[in-house]
This record gives C-alpha cells, structure tokens and sequence, in this order.
C-alpha cells in the first residue's frame, strides 16, 4: 500500500496552489461575487497552463490523465477561493461528459477549445418536475429526414449565460419504460449552427451562493440540430448522464474538500492572531480543540476524496463494481463534513465570521449547493443503501471490509 501522490501529481498540485494563490485575490474575489461576473480572465489564464482537461486526450491539449490530477487541482482552486475555484471548475466539468462518449470528431470540434479556457460548457438534464428523478425527462428529441428536433424547457442550468455548448438529456422514445428511451445531445449556443426554430436563454436571479456562475433555463422551440451532434448512442442516454456522473461527482466532493481546507486555514490563522482576555483564542480550549478536531475531519475527507479518485483511475476487475458506492460516499459525505467544518470556522471568527470581508461566510454559502447539485444527499444515500442491501457479509476476502 503506497498512500504518496507521484511526482507528477505532487507538482500539479504545487503549481495549481500557486497559480490559485497568486491570481484569486480577495478584492477580485468580491468583485465578481457582487457583480455576480463569471472570472472569464482567470478561466481562460487556467486553460493557457494547462489545468482545464487533464484528463482529455493527448489529441485535443489534455493531458490524458486521470479524475486523480483534476481532484488535486480543484481542491488547491478552492482552497484558495471557493466561489472562483467552483465557478472555474463548473465551466469545464461538463465536458467530461463529451470526452467520455464523444467522437474524435467532436472531441476535436467541442474539448479541443475547451481545453485552451476560450469555451465554456454546461450540462441540462434537470427539468421543472424532474430534479431527482431523471427516469424520464418531458424534453422531447425527434427524428427527421435531415436533423433531430429539440422541444421542451431545462432548469437550474450553471454558466447557460456563458456556455459555448450544452449537453442536453431528451427523451427519444416516448413509450419507452422508465430510464430508457433517452439521448444526450450536443447544442451549441451559435445560432448559424441551428437548423430552424430556437432556443430561449432565462436567467434564474437571487441565487444562494455560487454567485460568480449564472443559473438559466433553457426553453427549446422546435429546435433543430444536426444529426452529427447526438452524443453517444442514442436511447443510452441516462446512462450516460450515470457514467459521467461517477467521475465527476468526486470532482464535486474535491470542490467541499478545498472549500473547507480554506476556511480552516484562515481559521486557524485568526486563532494564532486574535487574543481575548491577554491570550490568544487558540489558548482557549474550546478554540484549540475545536480545531483539532476540524483537522481529523478534513484529513478523514481529503484522504476518503483521493481514495475514490484512485479507485476510479484504477478501474479493473472487481475494483470498478465499487466506483459507484465511493462517488456516492464522496458526493454525500464530503460536502456534509466540509459544511460542518465550515460553520465551525465562523464560530473562531466570532462575529467577524457573520461577515464577506473574512470569506467564510461566502464559503458557506458556496458550499451548500454541492449537497444538492449532482444529486442530492438523499440521492447518494439511496444509492449506498441499494449498495448494502446486497453487500457480502461474509468478510473474508471481501474488498470492501
Ligand atoms: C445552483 C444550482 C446549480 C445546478 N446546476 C445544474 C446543472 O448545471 N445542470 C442540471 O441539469 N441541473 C443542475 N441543478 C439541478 C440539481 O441537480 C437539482 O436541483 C437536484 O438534482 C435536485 O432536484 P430538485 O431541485 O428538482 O429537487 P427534488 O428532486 O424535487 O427534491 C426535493 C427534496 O426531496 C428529496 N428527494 C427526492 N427524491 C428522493 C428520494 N427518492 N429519496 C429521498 N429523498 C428524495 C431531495 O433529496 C430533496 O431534498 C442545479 C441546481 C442548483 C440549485
């Protein structure tokens, strides 16, 4: 058992901590969160040394590496700043989906600028009465002699304002049993690459946190697409939203884990630093203890993180039938922890906490979202009790007891 990073991934670590420390400065920072501005400047500064698609093909600019490299660079962008380091990584993550099921073709057309920070992507499989449950969706994919037509009304889609493309989840056959019966499509956002119809893009104001990426609908009109843009194989659909789903979920989880790093960090810091009745906090036990305790907890989380990004790197033989319990686990626990951590940090700040200026606050806010987005926490529960009702009890030999 070997638990150290390569060298490789020690440096993309190190060089993704200091490009993240010397670039998310604070001021930038709450300029964008009032302003409510994507940091486009610092996407496309990502792109241009190499941290967006590492695990792209040598073919497009990636690096052809693994979720493993991708979990290290976005916990050092959180860590340094969680709502650009989310707002960065929610505008390439999409993707992945087209690096997984993509043709060369489309990896060349839709990753290879990508990969540079010059487009940015989005993903639309929720709808207004279907958030969880993705079984059927009521957008609409249609055949014709020349194109495939789009009908229907998306939710909750990240940077839509922004995006180049979207990958859209449609249901192809209307008679088809639950979770059948879909297709993911490609639609890019130039309209000269349309057919005929529309597609209307609706902003959804007053967000929460994660206010430096914008939330849309998308509402498609008799939209119509070339048939070279289906993505996959078709009536796979929400299968392939659950292949992408197991790789970029611990992606998500590496968002909570660098969130609450940052939060610790700049906790521990104020406790040196503040002192109350002639000592500083830190020398209070509460204060002190407090922080140790958040230190197992983020050490528990960031080594859980980098198993699951091992295990999904090392899929062979009985090791990628556990992929999908340790997303789940990631995608549940690690945001769970991290908001815990979080809100402990604004405890040590006492009532400077409650305010932007420290940025714990902002990151509590930034981090409520990954409990929800990418499925829910019920939803990965659900999915590890599916897991468990069938688990072998007879340990021996087990890989996972
Ligand atoms: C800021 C933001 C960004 C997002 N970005 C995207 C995006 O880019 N693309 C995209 O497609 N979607 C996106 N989403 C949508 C997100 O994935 C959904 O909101 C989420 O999956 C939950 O769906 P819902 O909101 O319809 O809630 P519902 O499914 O209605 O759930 C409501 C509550 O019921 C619980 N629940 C539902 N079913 C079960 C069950 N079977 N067992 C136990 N509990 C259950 C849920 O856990 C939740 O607590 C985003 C959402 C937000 C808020």
């Amino acid at each position: 058992m070997d638990f150290s990073l390569s060298k490789e991934q020690r440096d993309i670590k190190r060089a993704a901590a200091k490009f993240a420390r010397g670039e998310f400065q604070p001021e930038l920072a709450q300029e964008c969160e009032l302003n409510h501005r994507f940091p486009r400047e610092l996407y496309k500064k990502a792109g241009d040394l190499g941290f967006i698609g590492l695990d792209y093909p040598k073919e497009v600019g990636g690096g052809n590496m693994g979720v493993m490299e991708n979990t290290l660079i976005v916990e050092e962008f959180c860590k340094a700043d969680s709502g650009i380091g989310m707002a960065i990584h929610l505008a390439y993550l999409p993707a992945k989906i087209v690096k997984i099921f993509g043709t060369p073709q489309q990896h060349q057309k839709f990753l290879a600028p990508l990969v540079k920070g010059d487009w940015v992507s989005a993903v639309s499989f929720t709808e207004p009465d279907h958030g969880s449950d993705l079984t059927s969706m009521e957008t609409t994919l249609e055949e014709k002699e020349d194109c495939f037509v789009l009908n229907g009304t998306k939710v909750f889609t990240t940077n839509g304002t922004y995006a180049d493309f979207f990958i859209v989840l449609a249901q192809e056959d209307q008679e088809a049993p639950p979770g059948k019966g879909m297709t993911t499509i490609l639609i890019e956002r130039d309209s000269s690459t349309w057919l005929g119809g529309e597609m209307k893009i609706n902003e959804i104001p007053n967000k929460m946190g994660l206010k430096m990426t914008s939330s849309v609908e998308l509402v498609f009109h008799n939209l119509k697409i070339a048939k070279e843009n289906i993505l996959g194989e078709r009536g796979r659909g929400l299968l392939n939203v659950l292949d992408f789903l197991d790789e970029s979920r611990i992606e998500i989880g590496a968002q909570a884990l660098g969130n609450c790093e940052g939060a610790f960090l700049k906790a521990l810091n104020h406790a040196r630093e503040r002192t109350q009745f002639n000592k500083p906090i830190i020398n209070f036990q509460a204060i002190g203890h407090r922080l140790a305790r958040l230190w197992s907890h983020i050490q528990s989380i960031k080594w859980l993180t980098y198993y699951a990004a091992w295990v999904c790197d090392h899929q062979t033989g009985k090791m990628s039938r556990t992929v999908p319990l340790f997303t789940s686990m990631i995608k549940h626990h690690v945001p769970e922890i991290a908001k815990m951590i979080i809100d402990e940090t604004i405890t040590v700040f006492g009532g400077y906490g409650y305010f932007l200026d420290q940025d714990v606050e902002r990151r509590y806010r930034d981090n409520r979202i990954i409990e929800i987005y990418e499925g829910t926490v019920e939803v990965q529960l659900n999915n590890i009790v599916r897991i468990l009702k069938k688990l072998n009890l007879d340990f021996i030999g087990s890989t996972l007891l």
